[in-house]
């Protein structure tokens, strides 16, 4: 077995990443490696989180996209002959990931919420979501490098060992590209990342006017929630950005609370939810579907309820 890499953006998702790495490269008997751009900050952290190895990318210029990288981490991977490549399911970590695999020639199992390492058969199992999230898919990766894209918050953060040695190694500059970044704009958004959120109040077809996502806000900033929406929200009514749809095909969120505010609780909405700590849920009708994947529920109009629960949390 020559190793576990995992590709992250920033400390947080590298933390994450290396947990799930770490124990199966315990089971696999096989060391971590982890592959940082430019974020010489995080190596000795990298390390004491589990890396055996720190390979570090270094900076590019503002004209050169992330993507320059690429043939040096190819380059690298056909060297080193990792038995598993690991990327954050983020926009960044999608795109690096389907790049990585095309150019190796091997699957890609994206938006993973579940990997094993079967020791009987030495076989790598990952678990992904199918139809609509009605049902788990799993996969057996028999193509070498097996890699995996693992959306935020799939897995705690690695338990620190302080003191752990590791290698840390530069990697070459990329080549000269074709591509050359004219301009740089920041996406304007809503709120913060809601695929990041520990608290998220979600904003269903349940409140009948754009004002009155007032009411969303106001209880959000009391439980110190990010707002997300539903699909018809955010695709219909455009009252929300398209970025905090939560589900199927918006984001998969992983909070420790999430609040839904009139939604009714569709399996395509659910699907994003279902890794919540803890679900609750207002909404008027008893026979809503929320309320069977819901830990609390408040059976009641929201124009009612919303108001009096904001009250009391402000006391
Ligand atoms: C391929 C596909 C992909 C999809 N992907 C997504 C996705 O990613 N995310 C997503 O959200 N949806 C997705 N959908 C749509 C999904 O099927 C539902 O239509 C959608 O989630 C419903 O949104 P909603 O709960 O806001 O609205 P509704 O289903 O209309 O529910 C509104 C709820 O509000 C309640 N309500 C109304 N008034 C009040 C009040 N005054 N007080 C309290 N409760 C009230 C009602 O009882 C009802 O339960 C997808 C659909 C398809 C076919």
């Amino acid at each position: 077995m020559s190793g576990v890499w995992i590709i992250s953006e920033n400390r947080r998702q590298s933390m994450e990443i290396l947990n799930i790495g770490q124990q199966l490269a315990d089971k696999m008997g096989t060391r971590v490696s982890a592959l940082l751009y430019q974020n010489r900050e995080h190596v000795e952290d990298c390390i004491n989180h589990g890396a055996d190895e720190v390979m570090l990318l270094p900076p590019l210029s503002s004209e050169q996209p992330l993507e320059s990288h690429i043939p040096v981490i190819i380059e690298e991977a056909r060297k080193g002959e990792p038995d598993l490549i690991l990327l954050p399911a983020t926009p960044r970590g999608k795109n690096m990931a389907a790049l990585i695999a095309a150019r190796l020639n091997v699957g890609l199992v994206s938006s993973c919420t579940k990997i094993d390492f079967n020791e009987e058969s030495k076989t790598l199992v990952m678990e992904r979501l199918s139809h609509g999230g009605a049902a788990v898919q799993k996969v057996i990766c028999t193509a070498s490098p097996a890699m995996a894209t693992i959306p935020p918050r799939t897995y705690e953060t690695a338990m620190p060992e302080t003191g752990r040695q590791g290698n840390v190694r530069d990697l070459p500059p990329p080549p000269a590209s074709a591509i050359k970044v004219i301009e740089r704009k920041l996406k304007e958004r809503e709120t913060k990342d809601i695929s990041e959120a520990r608290v998220v109040v979600c904003v269903g077809r349940g409140i009948e006017k754009e004002e009155d996502l007032a009411i969303a806000r106001q209880f959000a900033e009391v439980v110190g929630g990010a707002i997300g929406c539903t699909r018809p929200i955010a695709e219909e009514f455009h009252w929300l950005p398209e970025e905090l749809c939560i589900g199927l095909s918006g984001v998969q969120i992983k909070p420790d609370l999430y609040f839904g505010i009139g939604v009714s609780g569709q399996i395509q909405h659910v699907t994003g939810i279902r890794n919540a700590k803890v679900i609750a849920a207002v909404n008027k009708d008893d026979n809503a579907p929320i309320f069977k994947a819901a830990d609390f529920g408040i059976i009641g109009d929201l124009y009612d309820v919303m108001p009096k629960l904001i009250s009391e949390l402000k006391k």
